[in-house]
């Protein structure tokens, strides 16, 4: 049997599914995380959920090909309509979507949740987002990871059920990456400021209000990063 090699943002995901999880990963294109999973002996079983044909039939053909059609069943289904609870879903991956797709897939099915003991969400883009619906509907994220991959920034939260409060800044750069300071966080937000000083040498010193929101954005990075 040919092991799936999967990318490092999918393998860092594919670290924080517990032992012995029942899976559902949602937007399973090529099932590569289910199937990498199962040939690790890591999980007992999953669902391969995705709702656009074309991934889904790649997905029904990497399962098959691998001859896991026992052990992983693809459904065509719009987000966590891929699930009962008799399938006994212990852990659900939603990985490779931006923050508002994931957080609206997770509310259209929110009370299915109840019974997933754990979520491990990649969002692409608006993680602040994300992390403010997760505090708002009782889930608690318990960790954070980021990664750098082809020249792009990767964040992953790992959420469980329970309350949390998270302050502005937190929501922002989520909590245990800004207590964390990983080189890949330190790089992002080091790039961001980058980017926001050279837009503030743009703009003319007439227009104080755009400037001023600029340097306020600075400076809530560099507190951030501890840099002054
Ligand atoms: N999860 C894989 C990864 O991280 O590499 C694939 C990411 S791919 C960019 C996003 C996939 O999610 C696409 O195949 C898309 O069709 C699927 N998708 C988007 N919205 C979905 C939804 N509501 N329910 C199920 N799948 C969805």
């Amino acid at each position: 049997m040919e092991f799936t090699k999967l990318s490092n943002r999918l393998d860092l995901v594919a670290s924080f599914v517990p032992a012995g999880a029942r899976l559902l990963d949602v937007g399973s294109d090529h099932a590569y995380l289910p199937i990498a999973l199962l040939q690790e002996g890591k999980i007992e079983a999953a669902i391969a959920g995705e709702v656009v044909e074309g991934p889904y039939q790649s997905a029904l053909q990497n399962v098959a090909d691998n001859g896991l059609e026992d052990k992983i069943e693809v459904r065509l289904a719009n987000g966590l309509a891929a699930f009962e609870p008799t399938d006994g879903i212990s852990c659900i991956t939603i990985a490779g979507m931006g923050g508002r797709l994931i957080a609206d897939i997770l509310a259209a099915g929110l009370e299915k949740l109840a019974g997933v003991s754990r979520l491990v969400l990649q969002p692409n883009n608006r993680e602040d987002e994300l992390r403010a619906w997760l505090v708002d509907h009782d889930f608690c994220i318990v960790d954070e990871a980021i990664l750098e991959e082809n020249e792009k920034f990767y964040e992953i939260l790992v959420v469980e059920q329970g309350s949390q409060e998270l302050t502005a800044k937190e929501l922002r750069f989520g909590p245990h990456l800004m207590r964390e300071q990983a080189p890949a966080f330190v790089q992002k937000w080091s790039k961001e400021v980058e980017k926001l000083e050279f837009a503030l040498e743009q703009v003319p010193v007439e227009n104080q209000s755009a400037r001023a929101s600029l340097e306020e954005r600075i400076t809530h990075i560099k507190e951030v990063l501890h840099v002054s």
